[in-house]
């Protein structure tokens, strides 16, 4: 299927675009305790029972209630049963265990009081409060989980709480979507890396940077991260190696300078464009296209901010998209503005933006300083991004405002 690319496109129509089109990447089997980040590709279930033998919730005595027929009970106590031990251990008639939290019930007994109703005695008996009630604080062999039950359900991003449910319930390894894997390529003559001086005219490649920590925390995989120079043919060989990522982010030389060589050379490697620009700000240079292995091709603006901005907005759901979470759009929130803020112009305008809980857990919302999108400064301490309309009018201290929270995924 082949259409003409959009240009000029809104985010709303990118968004649409990419939910219809991104497909979920490769699934794998994973050990359980490098799950936590992907996302599950089946339905975890059960492979047995928890808890997986009936154990005592309380510390205290092991008990037989048939021992309390008036109401409390003085009984000889007859050992200890342990957590991670005391499995063979019984109750016997008129006599007691002491028994730990966690520790399997020993046989006969059917009720565990706690240490506080309890009081040894001289002669080394235990007087006991009662009467218990049968099972009282015990956690019987399959109550929280029986064989083959669902944990959690295909489409779970696994967290700390997911991870720990599934071990516990003894699953090892699960099918899981892989992180798709990220190629990063800087493009220009004037880009150097962080790790040595500048030469005159030079400027530290910092989007690289930026896209690393931002792939990473959608859980991409960063491949290939290199610098490429404003040449032809050194250029075209790294764009030809970024193909074999499934998302390749080409940053800078997107626009009409004379040196801006990168639509045409992704173009002779076969990529089809979907969309050649925006309208937005910032951000209005960015491409996005499919190359014919597949892989999909986001051409950044080189504009610190611009290139942020685009890659969280878009870079971000092909990401998610891949990973079985649907290509969905940001999640946009409500927030209070801190500030009086201007009108908007002709573009939508993602704005970085700080946004804290308020004393009543309200969302505040505060723009940062806004230098233009070339000013490397801009994002660094954004949390968000604020969303006003093409042609917003001023907005007041006090009003609300849409805006996206640049954490994670979700
Ligand atoms: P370009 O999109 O290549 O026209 O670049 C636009 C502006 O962004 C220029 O001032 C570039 O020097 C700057 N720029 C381009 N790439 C990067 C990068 N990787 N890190 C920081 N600044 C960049
Ligand atoms: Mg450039």
């Amino acid at each position: 299927m082949s259409s003409a690319p959009l240009a000029g496109a809104l985010a709303e129509e990118v968004w649409e675009l990419l939910a219809a089109r991104v497909g979920a990447g490769e699934r794998r089997f994973v050990a359980i305790d490098r799950a936590v980040g992907r996302v599950l590709a089946d339905d975890a279930r059960a492979p047995s029972a928890f808890p997986p033998f009936d154990r005592a919730v309380m510390d205290g005595y092991a008990v037989r209630c048939e021992d309390f027929a008036a109401g409390r009970a003085v009984l000889r106590c007859d050992g200890l049963a342990r957590a991670g031990a005391g499995l063979g251990l019984a109750v016997e008639r008129g006599a007691c265990l002491r028994i730990n939290t966690g520790a399997p019930l020993p046989a006969g007994a059917d009720a565990v009081v706690m240490v506080e109703h309890a009081r040894e005695l001289d002669s080394g008996a235990v007087e006991l409060e009662g009467p218990p009630t049968p099972g009282q604080h015990i956690e019987r062999h399959g109550s929280l989980l029986q064989p083959g039950a669902l944990i959690a359900p295909a489409g779970t991003l696994i967290r700390a709480g997911a991870v720990a449910a599934l071990a516990a319930a003894g699953l090892r390894a699960a099918r899981v979507f892989a992180p798709p894997r990220v190629a990063l390529i800087s493009t220009g003559d004037e880009l150097a890396p962080v790790d040595r001086d500048l030469a005159p005219g030079e400027i530290y490649d910092s989007n690289r940077i930026a896209l690393t920590e931002l792939s990473r925390a959608a859980g991409g995989e960063v491949m290939l991260s290199e610098t490429a120079p404003d040449e032809p043919g050194p250029l075209r060989d790294r764009l030809s190696d970024g193909l074999r990522a499934d998302l390749l982010c080409v940053v800078g030389g997107m626009s009409k300078g004379t040196h801006d060589l990168v639509p045409a050379a992704l173009e002779a490697l076969g990529v089809a464009w979907l969309v050649t620009s925006l309208r937005l700000k910032p951000g209005k240079p960015m491409r996005l296209g499919r190359a014919p292995c597949g892989a999909w091709v986001l051409g950044l603006p080189g504009n610190p901010v611009s290139c942020a901005v685009c890659f969280l907005l878009f870079a971000r759901p092909i990401l998610q998209g891949m990973q079985g979470l649907g290509a969905r759009p940001p999640e946009r929130l409500s927030g209070v503005l801190q500030c009086d803020v201007r009108p908007n112009a002709a573009r939508p305008l993602f704005q970085p933006a700080q946004w804290n809980a308020g004393p009543h857990g309200e969302s505040l919302l505060a723009p940062c300083p806004w230098r233009g999108s070339g000013d490397p400064f801009g994002l660094s301490n954004a949390n968000a991004l604020l969303y006003r309309p093409a042609h917003a009018p001023a907005a007041q201290r006090g009003e609300r405002a849409l805006f996206i929270p640049l954490d994670g995924l979700r």
